[in-house]
């Protein structure tokens, strides 16, 4: 088949969803590359690099769009790129189909296949393919670096010559995957380190990574907000009450708070509140990894850094991945081809889309002139 990558559209979108790394591979599969001039870019991959790797540089989207069989992207197609994609196409990119029900009936109108990297099922086969982890994991990371950047002293305590320096001490709300990378990155920065998670079984995962875990003092079990599939529920007003004010007597101590609690299909939870954020020391840092969902800081504001009247710094970014898009591209075009592997059984350029595939069926939401989402849940864990 071939399979063609198009430059990502959205405004200061980095990433692509090819490298020439991850071209190899899917030529080792029987299949063709394309890649749209200019598209690895910004994420350092030229197209002589591409050229190198045997892939053709297609001049324009419109070219590759009708050249090929399969189009890989990163962010969710616009409606005009919808559009583009003909009978029998497949688009592979991150989708949301249950925010973007337009766009689904859109892409099933076109008579396309749609494969959302968003809705891998997180069983153990898939992990090489989840790149809501993948990505995660880099936002999680950068936090910390984007922290660092706005903080105006040392994460780890020092004893020189010149004076001795306390280290930093590092709030992290939310241990998912985000929040652990969070976690690992502020620790082996020599940081202390505190975690918050409603899910008590992250406890361990937090500790193991040299973290302390900020335990609740609330009389019943922290199962409140624990764990539906894995992920978290809404907590009760009494369970959140308890964590405002652990968070409140935290929040005059903490140097850096990183906020990364989710719900899934819910805006983000409020956890740091203004009168918290008043709290701090001046110099104090915040980095909102929810804001694209709201933001767990009152204060957070969308996409800037903002800083407070008593000196604060709240950072609000939401294209964390995208700001190490060298990196976050190797790792989603990695997840990208491991789902070619997957769909190309045979390793004969010949894709069957095994609709009886948990993997496979889990995350195509329109297929064969039908909708196919939302999903059955998978048989195998
Ligand atoms: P997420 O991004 O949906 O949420 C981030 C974290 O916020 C979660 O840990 C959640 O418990 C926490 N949270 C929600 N409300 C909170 C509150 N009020 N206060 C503090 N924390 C709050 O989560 P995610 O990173 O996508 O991971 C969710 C789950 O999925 C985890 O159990 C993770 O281990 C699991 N997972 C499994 C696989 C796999 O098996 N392949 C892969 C990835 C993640």
């Amino acid at each position: 088949m071939k399979i063609g990558v198009p430059k990502e559209i959205f405004e200061g979108e980095a990433r692509v969803a090819l490298t020439p790394d991850s071209a190899g591979h899917l030529q080792k599969l029987g299949h063709q590359c394309f890649v749209e001039a200019g598209a690895g870019a910004a994420a350092g991959f030229s197209d002589k690099a591409y050229e190198a790797a045997g892939v053709t540089v297609v001049k324009t989207a419109t070219a590759l769009f009708k050249e090929v069989d399969i189009v890989a992207k990163v962010r969710p197609p616009s409606e005009a790129e919808t559009k583009r994609l003909s009978k029998g196409q497949t688009l592979i990119s991150f989708f949301y189909p249950a925010q973007n029900e337009k766009l689904l009936e859109l892409a099933n109108k076109q008579g396309a296949t749609v494969v959302a990297m968003d809705m891998v099922p997180r069983i153990s086969r898939a992990q090489k393919m989840d790149a809501l982890s993948s990505m995660a994991n880099i936002a999680g990371y950068r936090a910390v670096i984007e922290a660092g950047n706005n903080f105006g002293r040392f994460f780890t305590g020092q004893v020189t010559a010149a004076g001795k320096v306390p280290p930093a001490k590092v709030l992290i709300v939310g241990a998912g995957v985000a929040g652990l990378a969070a976690i690992g990155t502020s620790t082996s920065l020599g940081a202390i380190t505190y975690a918050f998670d409603v899910r008590p079984e992250v406890a361990e995962q937090i500790e193991s990574m040299g973290a302390e875990f900020v335990y609740l003092d609330f009389e019943e079990k922290q199962t409140d907000g624990a764990a539906t599939g894995g992920y978290a529920a809404p907590s009760s007003p009494e369970f959140r009450e308890a964590q405002l004010k652990k968070f409140r007597e935290l929040a005059p101590e903490m140097d850096i708070v990183i906020t990364t609690a989710l719900i899934p299909g819910r805006d983000a939870p409020v956890l740091w509140t203004k009168d918290m954020v008043e709290a701090m020391k001046p110099g104090s840092v915040i980095v909102d990894l929810a804001a694209e969902r709201g933001g767990n800081c009152e204060l957070t504001k969308a996409d800037q850094k903002v800083v407070t009247d008593n000196g604060v710094t709240i950072v609000g970014y939401t294209d964390f991945p995208s700001r190490m898009a060298a990196q976050s591209s190797t790792l989603y075009a990695n997840n990208i081809r491991h789902m070619m592997f997957d769909l190309t059984p045979g390793k004969d350029g010949v894709v069957n889309h095994n609709m009886e595939d948990d993997v496979i069926r889990g995350a195509t939401v329109t297929h064969g002139g039908e909708i196919t989402f939302p999903p059955p849940p998978p048989k195998i864990a």
